[in-house]
């Protein structure tokens, strides 16, 4: 990535033992987020909790954005706000080769040099926005519905709420829910 922004950057040593809470605000631009179908309309915020035990920093991290594009359905400008997070467990030791292959396939624990001083969250935080765009916006409404001009997406949902949602659609979003939720 270019050159590492100073906001970006986690001081490992000045954070205390314990609960920190650390806020980072980052443009588009400076976490190289591209997208052939949106713009990323606002800055980039994360507000990341750290809890530190010596040389154990656990973050969990979530991250909010604003991205507008084109109703794929109606072609007017539509605004949706992208939600997502990331969690990690960084740990500053010595560790052998075997160690370090293991927790990079694990994921979830990343082992950094016992020397190192500052953290970049970018890479964290720029993974967690890309993993959570939606495909197209905007995404229905509770109702199937575009949120901007109230045009039915889904197709089959009528008007009015007497008439039940057509339940192959109902499970469709049951799916897509969860799948949702096992991302972040
Ligand atoms: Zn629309």
């Amino acid at each position: 990535m270019a050159e590492a922004s100073a906001k970006a950057l986690l001081a490992l040593d000045d954070l205390a033992e314990g609960h920190n809470d650390v806020t980072v605000e980052l443009s588009a631009e400076e976490l190289e987020l591209e997208d052939e179908f949106f713009v990323f309309r606002s800055m980039v915020t994360a507000a990341v909790a750290v809890r530190r035990s010596m040389d154990n920093f656990n973050l969990d991290g979530v991250v909010r954005c604003q991205i507008s594009g084109d109703c794929y359905r109606c072609l007017k400008p539509a605004q949706q706000d992208v939600e997502a997070r990331f969690r990690l467990l960084v740990q500053r030791r010595q560790a052998s080769p075997e160690e370090l292959e293991s927790a990079e396939e694990d994921g979830y624990i990343e082992i950094v040099d016992p020397g190192m001083r500052q953290l970049d969250l970018r890479e964290y935080i720029r993974e967690a926005v890309i993993l959570d765009l939606p495909v197209r916006i905007p995404t229905p409404d509770t109702e199937g519905r575009c949120p901007q001009c109230g045009e039915d997406l889904a197709g089959e949902v009528a008007s009015g709420e007497e008439k039940a949602v057509d339940p192959r659609w109902a499970a469709l979003g049951k799916i897509e829910f969860s799948q949702t939720e096992e991302s972040t």
